[in-house]
């Protein structure tokens, strides 16, 4: 894997692409600088090769037009606070505006791109965009994890201009690494708890991981579609009764790989779908007709916390209850407490995909795992096995 440290910089205009797709308020400010955050390692190791920085992103969805409310002007001043430089910005990614801005650039000194996708050409994958952006720079980097699942010209296409001058930034270097640790070479035994509300958006990657694993936990809505499926009670529960036949075959296929399944033993089940609908603890297979199972219960964060404790792999996708609620977000918690403290005992947690990022941040288990991915829909891609396109374009032209 071709990162930033295998080349000179110096002097060199380097295209990073970067996933700036931070979300703003009325104002127009930004609200969560976090994608910025993290790709300040890749900006500052180009800084201090004393190449020039040009950044290119996307903001929102455009549609291919001008759309001043999408304008990355709104989050340059943002960009130059956490960077600690001054940033130049172009009103234009291609063509002589952009061009100009290249030259003025100084060695170490950063630009700031227009919204990629004010052009049709990024989301299409157009060539000639791409070799337009391709004619601002020298080098190209990707750290964009967030878009690595779409081949768009900024993101896929471009490498082909780039043979041999092309690498991953330190970010998506550090997501690809992740996902090898959990999916290859991760020391046993390796643990994919998976939750989230439905079997139907997770059965690709649940396929993909059984040849992974030694032990599957199964949490969340998802549940309630396997206990129909082996004959229990759901109640009210959320489930999926044409997802039967498919929730028997994943334990079949589990069975015969030698994957250890569990399955909620109790759960907290309420009579609506509501913070202060009444509770009870209940059988997971006995869940009276009219109330749900929200969260997971007492005997059964117990038994998933040892099956976590004892791991030294572990990926968690998808919330075991409705953590947005409060009275159904303690099995959540308890299964971020038992990552931890598996991570603090020396197991690779990888936190990706959706809901379950949200949950360790805001009950503060970010720092506690040893990774939280970055990309949304680019994670759930790589657990399903795919090889993404951004990944691969770096991965076939930086060998040129
Ligand atoms: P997903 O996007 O598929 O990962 O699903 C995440 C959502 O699943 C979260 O919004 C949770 O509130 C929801 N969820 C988790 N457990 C349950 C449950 N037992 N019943 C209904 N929704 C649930």
């Amino acid at each position: 894997m071709k990162t930033l440290q295998d080349f000179n910089l110096a002097g060199q205009a380097v295209l990073i692409r970067v996933d700036f797709n931070v979300p703003l308020n009325d104002q127009k400010q930004v609200t969560d600088p976090n994608r910025i955050i993290a790709a300040k390692p890749t900006i500052d190791a180009v800084i201090a090769a004393k190449g020039k920085v040009i950044l290119m992103s996307h903001l929102g969805r455009p549609d291919g037009a001008i759309d001043p409310d999408f304008s990355l002007d709104h989050i340059k001043d943002a960009v130059a606070d956490v960077l600690g430089v001054p940033v130049a910005f172009a009103s234009d990614c291609v063509g002589p505006l952009a061009q100009a801005a290249v030259e003025a650039l100084p060695e170490g000194g950063v630009l700031l791109l227009e919204n990629l996708r004010f052009h049709a050409g990024e989301t299409k994958g157009d060539v000639s965009f791409a070799q337009q952006l391709a004619q601002l720079g020298d080098f190209y980097v990707n750290d964009a994890f967030g878009t690595a699942h779409r081949a768009h010209a900024s993101t896929t296409i471009i490498a082909q201009f780039f043979p041999g001058k092309c690498a991953f930034g330190t970010l998506l270097a550090k997501e690809i690494d992740a996902i090898e640790k959990v999916m290859r070479t991760g020391e046993k035994p390796v643990t994919a708890i998976l939750g989230g509300s439905k079997v139907s958006s997770k059965i690709t990657i649940i396929e993909n991981i059984l040849d992974k694993v030694d032990h599957l936990i199964i949490g969340g809505g998802m549940t309630y579609t396997f206990v129909q499926a082996l004959g229990g009670q759901v109640g009210n529960s959320i489930c999926e009764p044409d997802k039967l036949d498919m929730a028997l075959d994943i334990l079949a296929k589990a069975k015969a790989k030698g994957v250890q399944v569990h399955l909620p033993v109790d759960v907290v089940a309420a009579d609506g779908f509501s913070n202060d609908a009444n509770t009870q603890v209940v059988d997971t297979y006995q869940i009276p007709a009219g109330w749900e199972g929200l969260d997971a219960g007492p005997k059964t964060l117990e038994l998933f916390a040892q099956v976590i404790t004892g791991s030294k792999t572990i990926l968690w996708n998808g919330p075991v209850g409705v953590f947005e609620l409060p009275s159904f977000s303690k099995g959540t918690i308890s299964i971020g407490e038992a990552v931890a403290e598996a991570t603090r005992q020396g197991a690779f947690s990888l936190v990706g995909g959706g809901d379950s990022v949200a949950a360790v941040k805001q009950f503060g288990f970010e720092h506690q795992v040893s990774y939280v991915s970055t990309g949304g829909g680019a994670m759930l891609e790589s657990l399903e096995g795919r090889v993404l396109p951004g990944i691969a374009a770096i991965q076939q032209y930086s060998q040129a």
